[in-house]
This record gives C-alpha cells, structure tokens and sequence, in this order.
C-alpha cells in the first residue's frame, strides 16, 4: 500500500496487521465497555460486541465506489497489491486488538470482566474497508479464524461470486449487499468498475441457497436513492432464499459525507415501511428492528434460532 494511504488509514483510526490488512476498533466495542450499549447484531444475532474484531485483509481494495460508503475509498488496482499471509493477518489482528483496548482499562465506567473478554476476541466481523473477496486466501483466513474458536461474519459486496463458490471454509454469517433494485442505480449509486459487475451481484445471490450457512442479504437504503422498488428487491431474494434481510438506512457518516447529505438518511419509519412491504411480497415477518440503528430484521417465524 502506498504510505500516503497509509498515514491517512492510521489517521482515521486504523490499525495495520501487514501491508494491506488492518484492524479498527468498532465504535459499539466501546459503547459496550463504557455505556453497556450494544450494537444490533448483538441483539439480532447474539454476538457479544465488546469481543468483536473488525478487520479486512485486503483494505485498500474495491471494485465499487459506493456513494454511500463511509470509507475513504481512492482504491489500489487487485492486480498491483501484495497481499498478506492469512495466519500473519490472524495472530497481528488479535495482538492489534488487545492494544486497541488496553486503554479502557482503569476507566471507571469499564469492568475489569469486560475489559478481560475483550482482549480476548470470539468473533471476527471481515467488514471493514475493501472487497473482502478480493482477497485470495479468504478461505484460508475464516479457517484461521475458526481454528481460534472464533465466529466469522463475513460481507460482501457479492461481485465475485466465482470465489465464494470456492469457499472451503464458510463464515459463521455469509452478507451479500444488495443496495439496488436495478442496473441502472446500482451503476449511479455504486459505482462499479466494470459493467460485469451488476450480472455478478445476481449470480452470488443464486449461489446463496448453496451455503450451508447462515445467509443474509443486507440492503443499504438510501433516501431519495434506492428506497421503493420492493417487488424488485423481492424477485431477487426470492432467488437468494436468506436466512435473514437486513433493511437498513444509510447513516451519515465518514467519507460519505462528502458525496451524500443529511438528507439521505432515511427516517426508521421509511425503513420500516419499506421492509413490511417486502416481506408481505416474500411471505415473510418482520423478526426485530433496532430504532436507534435504523434497521429492521426480516425473516421467517419459523426459522431455526440456532441456525
Ligand atoms: S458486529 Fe459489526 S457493529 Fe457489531 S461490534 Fe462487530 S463490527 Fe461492530
Ligand atoms: S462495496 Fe463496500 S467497501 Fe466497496 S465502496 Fe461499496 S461500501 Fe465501500
């Protein structure tokens, strides 16, 4: 990675575990150690987020530039990238996070217990910057993760469906974003480098039934953008068959505010609107919302807990 994009990662708070992998504490770690405020998949899913790891082995690497994307984005071309070994990745991100809380330490309002299980991360979010399959040795990283005795919640931008089918080794939770209804928005609204890219998204959602692991597709709902078209977002997941959507409303934040405004942030009412109507058209239910994270959770009743 160039070093310019480095010292700009290290200024907004990330943390390098090689060349082109890194770790950022996640803001809910900290409410959860300060404030006891948990993030929603903690609620939805039952992860415990004061020991989440948020990480990307392939951070300066993407093949959208979404508009509504909080990273800082000026991404390398794959081809020019040296990637990290997945075991290096591992053992550096789990000593990066064990310095990353060391500060809560001594502060009041954190328990000596929590402060101990987050030095000690049980999960591992592959979310941060970049494409995470853009990554070569993905499979080799959950593995690595897994062997740790770790769950793995893996997003994807679902452009490569060619190496999810390749996956050895399944995350505990597999994302597929799907943050519009058509070719034509998607094109405006994510910037793709290829006019592939579109047909992609649609192939790794017709891959998802395949998984024999829990699914879920995430739709990143913008104001003015990409809210509407329900029976077109329907008519996909009905082909994807997900364990689980996540409708949730774009936020305001990072380096989206320099392409977005205020105003694209979607009321969770809208949200809320927007996911009943999807799930009358799956035959589906809205399991729980979250207000203060504007998302809603669709599924089925009868889905397995434990899945
Ligand atoms: S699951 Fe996501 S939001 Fe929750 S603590 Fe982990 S990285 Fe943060
Ligand atoms: S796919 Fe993800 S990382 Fe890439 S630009 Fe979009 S939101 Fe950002």
């Amino acid at each position: 990675m160039k070093e310019e994009k480095k010292e700009i990662l290290e200024k907004h708070g990330y943390a390098l575990t090689g060349e082109e992998s890194g770790v950022k504490l996640c803001h809910w770690v900290r409410e959860k150690l300060i404030r006891g405020r948990s993030c929603y998949k903690e609620d939805f899913y039952g992860i415990e987020c004061h020991r989440c790891l948020q990480m990307s082995p392939s951070l300066d690497v993407c093949n959208q530039s979404c508009l509504f994307c909080w990273r800082y984005q000026d991404y390398e071309d794959r081809d020019k990238v040296e990637f990290d070994e997945p075991e290096e990745i591992v053992s550096r991100s789990l000593e990066v996070q064990k310095d990353l809380v060391s500060g809560f330490r001594g502060d009041d309002r954190c328990s000596e217990r929590m402060w101990k299980e987050a030095r000690l991360p049980n999960q591992v979010a592959i979310s941060l910057s970049g494409e995470p399959t853009m990554y070569p040795h993905l499979s080799d990283l959950i593995e690595e993760y897994e062997k740790r005795g770790m769950t793995t919640f893996l997003v994807s931008n679902g452009t490569r469906p060619e190496l999810l089918a390749e996956l050895d080794s399944l995350p505990t939770q597999l994302y597929i974003t799907l943050s519009a209804p058509n070719k034509d928005i998607f094109k405006k609204l994510c910037v793709p480098s290829s006019k592939k890219l579109w047909n992609k998204i649609i192939e790794s959602l017709e891959l998802l039934p395949s998984f024999e692991t829990r699914t879920v597709v995430r739709h990143t709902l913008v104001k003015n953008w990409n809210i509407g078209w329900e029976l077109e977002y329907a008519d996909m997941i009905e082909r994807a068959e997900p364990n689980f959507i996540e409708a949730k409303g774009y936020v305001f934040v990072g380096d989206s505010r320099s392409r977005m405004s205020l105003d694209n942030m979607p009321s969770h009412e809208t949200i809320m609107g927007f996911a009943k109507k999807e799930s009358r058209l799956l035959g589906l239910d809205i399991l729980a919302e979250k207000k203060s994270s504007r998302v809603v959770l669709i599924g089925s009743e009868e889905t397995d807990p434990d899945i």
